[in-house]
């Protein structure tokens, strides 16, 4: 593999294109282990309230990731289609978020981990539903979405959910017709979000729409991919689409971390620590931010609905492979690459990619010439800069005048013009 100068690897694939993992991968071979390992687990009972549920294969078992620069790695069952039930509801938050605001959506849905099953009727005292992750919130949600006409939302909400898995996606129809004709439950829960002023009726509408997207057919890599565009910010690292603003997905990312797992949000964020969703059919999505997109797939569901097999590979990959979101490296890495003296100019080279907490280790770097008697110019080089986020470049642009307020001058190389991206 070729590595850049800043240390990125660049021989990833471009976007667009396909790359599949090497049969002797590395990666591959710690995902068939994690895999092994769970299949000697044999608790759990697959769904059946939605009676299409209760054909699936228990021995099932796939499970794939894509990695922040779109490489793939699938292993067991990887081309298996199933239906993503609750795993549509964080996408249909995002759509509803993208498009109405974080404010304007949480008039509607709160934004609790509410501690109850998925099919509660959990309400606030305003009669609006406190998880947007469990049915009566999400099915608010759905409520939510604007496309013009209402036959015209469904086909919204499919067309995302295509572009975050990168390709198109369709509908079960026959798990989708098992559930709304036995789905009464939910349409419970949305006539009570009709009554709290918070449903955008009519009510059968939104709950049809709610069962379709709980349809929608997934294969463990369509997850995989799913997850990894939420984890790098918005942009799917396959096609290279940029599906929701980076705001949006990390507001979903939030919601998933504190909300995802129904009654085991708490359990969860202690031992995997990856912010996820899981559905009734088996499947979890997990999006470990900036790093990888997980889907795992396997039907026996534990008493609060979440796979046996999947949390338990989910908790082993986490631990294994250091993927808690809260676990940091003890030292940052340097942005800066290397610091030379010619006789009273300083040249300060940065590198990669330069973040609010980057960026403070620089300015304190340059704030040292100040106090430096031999030094009466500093020139800062960005040849070596992959990108600087707004915080980065106002933190850089005060120290600059600082420096030149004290007398320093100070001088910027930008040659690629990271400073204006
Ligand atoms: N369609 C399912 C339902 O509403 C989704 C629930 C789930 O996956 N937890 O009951």
């Amino acid at each position: 593999m070729e590595y850049a100068v800043n240390g990125q690897p660049t021989g990833g694939p471009e976007a667009g294109e396909d790359w599949e993992a090497g049969e002797n991968s590395p990666v591959l071979q710690v995902l068939e282990k994690i895999r092994e390992e769970a299949t000697g687990l044999s608790g759990g009972l697959v769904a059946d309230y939605i009676p299409e549920l209760a054909h699936a294969d228990p021995e099932t078992f796939g499970i794939a990731a894509v990695s922040a620069h779109g490489r793939s790695y699938c292993v067991g069952d990887a081309e298996h289609a199933f239906t993503l039930q609750s795993i549509s509801k964080p996408f249909v938050y995002a759509i509803a978020v993208e498009q109405l605001g974080l404010d304007r959506v949480h008039e509607h849905v709160g934004a609790e981990p509410s501690g109850e099953p998925f099919n509660a009727i959990s309400l606030d005292e305003r009669g609006r539903p406190e998880n947007p992750m469990i049915n009566a919130g999400a099915i608010v949600t759905t409520s939510l979405v604007e496309s013009g006409s209402p036959e015209g939302r469904f086909e919204r909400i499919r067309s995302v959910l295509s572009a975050f898995a990168g390709r198109e996606l369709g509908v079960d129809e026959s798990v989708y017709r098992s559930e709304a004709e036995t789905g009464h439950r939910n349409r419970a829960l949305g006539y009570l979000s009709l009554a709290g002023g918070v449903l955008v009726g009519p009510v059968e509408a939104a709950v049809q729409d709610y069962f379709r997207q709980c349809a929608v057919s997934v294969t463990v890599r369509d997850l995989a991919a799913m997850a990894a565009t939420l984890a790098v910010g918005g942009v799917n690292p396959v096609t290279g689409e940029r599906v929701v603003s980076q705001r949006t997905a990390r507001h979903t990312l939030s919601i998933m971390s504190s909300c995802g797992m129904y009654d085991r949000a708490g359990e969860w964020g202690l031992r995997v620590g990856i912010p996820a969703k899981s559905g009734v059919s088996g499947g979890i999505l997990a999006a470990a931010p900036g790093a990888f997109g997980v889907g795992v797939f396997s039907p026996p569901l534990d008493d609060a609905g979440n796979s046996v097999r999947g949390v338990a590979a989910l908790e082993r990959l986490s631990d294994d492979y250091d993927l808690h979101m809260l676990q940091m490296p003890a030292k940052p890495p340097s942005p800066v690459h290397s610091v030379t003296r010619d006789g009273s100019t300083l040249e300060v080279r940065l590198r990669g990619e330069i973040d609010f907490l980057a960026a403070e280790q620089v300015v304190s770097r340059l704030a040292e010439a100040i106090d430096d008697a031999r030094v009466s110019s500093v020139s800062v080089a960005l040849e070596r800069v992959s990108g600087l986020s707004d915080a980065a470049r106002s933190l850089l642009a005060a120290e600059i005048t600082e420096l030149e307020d004290a007398g320093v001058d100070a001088t910027v190389s930008d040659p690629r013009g990271v400073r204006r991206r």
